[in-house]
Order: structure tokens, then C-alpha cells, then sequence
């Protein structure tokens, strides 16, 4: 490769809210907090800083509302080095936000309100068409309208352009989206999901899981299995690429650096698995600092870690 691999990044901004406190309060009951906390998060955002952090040049298409959250989202993304010309400002909704209560024990309830989200348009990605046709690969997840998810995909495509398509949250997706998407990446729950709305099966391993998934028409499956790793399907591969063993503390935002990483790695031409085991690289890093986007890791540190386990 001659260039910085080039990255889009279709998807999610929003603002985290996190109010901790003795415990969660009950239906109509007010307590006192102990802490709090406004953090830069939404899938799309997340992914896009993993991978310009890892050495990429990353854009984001996404949407925002014309509030001092959205600026402040833009200039967080900004500093990790991602190009937001692409975040447009949706004059008739409010910036994305994810109101979490947290208690001692760390059990949590969430209301996430997609407001500017639900604007992120087709349009929107085809103003960016561009810079989609002149990057390695494209990535989008399912916090925005899935019909702008399948023009960025449909756009990829038509242009040869790999694309990555982090099935989170759960949800049940059409066949001819899934079937155009080169490396699909759910989690072991959300690949039952997507499992479970093509087949009749209950609980089924890793292998099973992603064997019905390629049964769809996916080129390829990464099910990201956690502390264990990623179980990779291919038509002529079916295997896993173990986790690395790390201190966990906070689990936030793993899979969210696992999808940046493996972006990256795929756009440095690295073969399936070395690129895998990059990404399980920076998933591992991202579970042992807290928050989402604070604890994704840099390039430096993940080359450290790989090298150390050579
Ligand atoms: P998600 O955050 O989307 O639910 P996972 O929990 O499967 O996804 O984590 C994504 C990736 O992050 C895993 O495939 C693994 O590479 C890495 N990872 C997650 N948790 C750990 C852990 N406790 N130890 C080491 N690596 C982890």
C-alpha cells in the first residue's frame, strides 16, 4: 500500500450521561448522586477515533443536532484525529444521548435517544461518496436508519470497496444487506439474533453460529467471543484467534475498538486472521482503562502488545 489506509466510518454520535450513585432509583424516587460524568460516545464515533488512533485517516458521516454536545462530540473526534466533514448538523433534532445510571455495584439501566441519529440520511452518504469510493474500507453499525446503512453499503459495493458491518445493537437485518457485507462482526448475542431470525435453532456454539450466518451469505464471520477472543468463518476457514490476556476493568467500548482495529488491519492488506488477532490486540486494550472513547487504545500500544506476544 502506498497511502495511510483510508477509512469510513458510516454511523452513531452521542452523548453518555453516567450518574452514579448508592444504587438505582426505584419508579418516581429521587437519590443522591455520587458522581458524574458527560462523555463522547455512539458506536459510529467510537469506531471511527479506534481506527484514526491506530494510524488510519478516518471520515465519519454521521449526524448531529445544533447543540453544544454536538460540538463538543465533533471536537473530541477531532482530536483523536478524525475528519468530521461529513457530521452534518440536523437543524430539527437534538444531539444523540445516553442518560445511564450506574450503581456500587456496577449494574447499570440505560435509555438511549437517537434524536439526530434517526436524521443520519442516504443522502448524507451520498454527499460523501467521494471519499467512500477513494478509501479500503467502510464500516457502519445499526444506531442509524438501516436504510442509510444499506446505501453505504450498496455505494461500497458498487465501488469495490470492503466493507464491515458491526450488527449492534441486535436486530434482525434483510438477507440482501447481509449478503452484500464482505466481514460481518456481531458479538455472541447478536449473532444468535441474526441467527435466530434465519433459523429455527436454539442455543448454538460459536462454529454453529457462524457457519448459519456464511448459510446467509456473508463472505465472512467474525463472532468477537469477549475474554475468549473471535471465531473466524470463511468459506475455507473456521477457527479461533484467542483473546490476549489482559487486567480487565472496564469492558466498555471493546468491540467498539475491536471493529476500528480490524478496519485498520484489512486496509493494511494483513491476511484475515493476523488482522483478527490485531483487533483482539485492541479489544483487550480497551477493557483495562475505564469509559468508551478515553480507553481506546493508540498504535503504539497495541504494537507493544503484539510484539510482546510474539
Ligand atoms: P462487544 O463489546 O461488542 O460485546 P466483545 O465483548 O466480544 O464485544 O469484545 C470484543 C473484543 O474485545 C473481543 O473479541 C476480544 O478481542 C476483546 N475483549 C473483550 N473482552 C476482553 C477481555 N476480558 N480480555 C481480553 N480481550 C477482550
Amino acid at each position: 500500500m502506498t497511502h495511510r489506509p483510508r477509512i469510513v466510518v458510516v454511523g452513531s454520535l452521542v452523548m453518555d450521561f453516567v450518574a452514579q450513585g448508592p444504587r438505582l432509583p426505584q419508579a418516581g424516587e429521587t437519590i443522591l448522586g455520587e458522581r458524574f460524568g458527560m462523555f463522547p460516545g455512539g458506536k459510529g464515533a467510537n469506531q471511527a477515533v479506534a481506527a484514526a488512533r491506530l494510524g488510519a485517516e478516518v471520515y465519519l458521516v454521521g449526524c448531529i443536532g445544533s447543540d453544544v454536545f454536538g460540538e463538543s462530540l465533533v471536537a473530541s473526534l477531532k482530536e483523536s484525529g478524525v475528519d468530521t466533514q461529513f457530521v452534518r448538523v440536523d437543524e430539527t433534532a437534538k444531539t444523540a444521548a445516553c442518560c445511564i445510571h450506574v450503581d456500587a455495584q456496577g449494574n447499570n439501566s440505560i435509555i438511549i435517544v437517537p434524536e439526530a441519529n434517526s436524521k443520519c440520511s442516504p443522502a448524507d452518504v451520498e454527499r460523501a461518496l467521494e471519499v467512500i469510493e477513494a478509501c479500503d474500507v467502510l464500516v457502519c453499525q445499526l444506531e442509524i436508519p438501516i436504510a442509510t446503512v444499506e446505501r453505504a453499503v450498496g455505494l461500497a459495493t458498487t465501488t469495490h470497496v470492503a466493507t464491515i458491518l458491526n450488527p449492534a445493537p441486535a436486530r434482525e437485518l434483510p438477507r440482501s444487506l447481509i449478503s452484500c457485507v464482505r466481514i460481518l462482526t456481531p458479538n455472541e448475542s447478536e449473532a444468535a439474533t441474526l441467527v435466530g431470525s434465519a433459523t429455527t435453532h436454539g442455543k448454538m456454539d460459536e462454529r454453529s453460529l457462524a457457519r448459519a450466518l456464511l448459510a446467509t451469505g456473508v463472505k465472512s464471520v467474525v463472532v468477537t467471543l469477549a475474554e475468549r477472543g473471535a471465531f473466524v468463518a470463511t468459506s475455507d476457514i473456521d477457527r479461533l484467534v484467542p483473546a490476549f490476556a489482559v487486567q480487565s476493568t472496564d469492558t466498555t467500548a471493546a468491540g467498539d475498538a475491536f471493529n476500528g482495529a480490524l478496519a485498520v488491519a484489512l486496509a493494511e492488506e494483513r491476511e484475515f486472521e493476523d488482522a483478527v488477532r490485531f483487533a483482539n490486540a485492541a479489544g483487550a486494550l480497551a477493557t483495562t482503562r475505564a469509559g468508551a472513547q478515553p480507553s481506546l487504545p493508540w498504535r503504539s500500544e497495541v504494537e507493544a502488545l503484539l510484539g510482546a506476544n510474539r
